[in-house]
């Protein structure tokens, strides 16, 4: 699908920026169909009036900091499918891409992406375009930070026995993965999310634990930002630092955490939007989902691969199931 974008200017005023925290909405997504719906909501850090001052498409108006499409305005499906926002907040000048919302909700999320059957390496390229052919909510990627600064993807600590974080991306993209590829950066997955408005991405920090990680999130995050990616992506990691500093930069982002070590009213009251956990642990606790549905939390469930395992947590209606076997599970809800 070719993509047509249009600029809206939208000037805000707000005051300083609080820590490391970055201007954001609080949705980028348009709802379909509807005459006059709203977009997403302003969030600054102290909450100031925001005026829109140009909208070149003609389809927005923005009152008292929520841009909301005019009330006689409908989006419907086709293109184009996304709009880019400009804000003027003080002396800051940011743009958004707002994506109508046509992304799908099977709760599929392909691990790595779609690798195991189409012979392409985890984390690559290839294995994002077969989550995205195959039509699953959500592809799973990990990241690491390399040592000239650059977001790489890949799951294990090392490429090939190169240690990803004390290499240069240039070296690293020396070695050919199984396909073919090379090692991919955040910005070709992001290049690739973004031809499309199906299919969203699930970027994982990884982490030595070495005081990387908060350097990793501040890189990845500012990238996401930079190009307006915002709607695409959502976080995780078993690095809690790395939990809180997206937080902390992005008060409006999707955080879930990967493991059961921080307990859910923390979660909660440190702002974060879901747990992430490893089936076992819904297997033998299985108040969890309670828990975590009373508290309001997303639950993603990991890594489910079986049959009859795909059945039960469709059944709990968990809100994500990560598998390596994406195909099998749409298979299985009928896609
Ligand atoms: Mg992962």
């Amino acid at each position: 699908m070719k993509k047509q974008m249009m600029m809206i200017v939208v000037a805000a005023t707000c005051a300083t920026t609080v820590f490391a925290q970055l201007t954001v909405l609080d949705r980028y997504t348009i709802p379909l169909n509807k005459k006059g719906a709203t977009v997403g909501k302003l969030v600054v850090p102290d909450g100031r009036k925001s005026v829109l001052v140009k909208d070149e498409a003609g389809i927005f108006v923005l009152n008292e900091g929520v841009l909301s499409l005019k009330k006689n305005v409908s989006v419907a499906p086709g293109t184009p499918f996304s709009y880019v926002v400009t804000i003027q907040c003080g002396n800051e000048i940011k743009s958004f891409e707002l994506v109508k919302d046509e992304f799908v909700h099977n709760k599929v999320i392909a691990h790595r992406g779609a690798w195991k059957h189409h012979g392409v390496h985890q984390n690559s390229t290839g294995s994002l375009r077969h989550a995205i052919d195959l039509g699953c909510e959500g592809s799973e990627f990990d990241v690491w930070l390399t040592k000239d600064g650059k977001v790489a993807l890949n799951h294990d600590n090392d490429l090939d026995g190169m240690i990803v974080e004390k290499s240069d991306l240039a070296r690293l993209r020396t070695i050919p993965l199984e396909n073919g590829e090379v090692i991919p950066t955040l910005e070709d997955y992001i290049a690739l999310i973004k031809t499309q408005n199906k299919t969203r991405l699930v970027l994982e920090f990884k982490s030595n634990k070495n005081g990387r990680a908060i350097a990793l999130t501040d890189s990845a995050v500012n990238i996401v930002h930079r190009l307006k990616a915002q709607a695409w992506v959502d976080y995780i990691s078993f690095d809690y630092a790395a939990v809180k500093r997206v937080r902390e930069l992005d008060p409006t982002a999707h955080i879930a955490y990967l493991t059961d070590d921080v307990p859910m009213d923390l979660l909660k009251a440190d702002g974060i939007s879901g747990i992430d956990y490893h089936y076992s642990l819904f297997e033998k606790l299985p108040k969890l989902y309670e828990r975590a549905r009373m508290l309001g939390l997303t639950i993603n469930v990991w890594t489910v691969n079986d049959e009859q395992r795909m059945k039960t947590f469709l059944e709990m209606n968990v809100d994500f199931i990560t598998t390596d076997e994406p195909a099998l599970m749409l298979q299985l809800i009928g896609k």
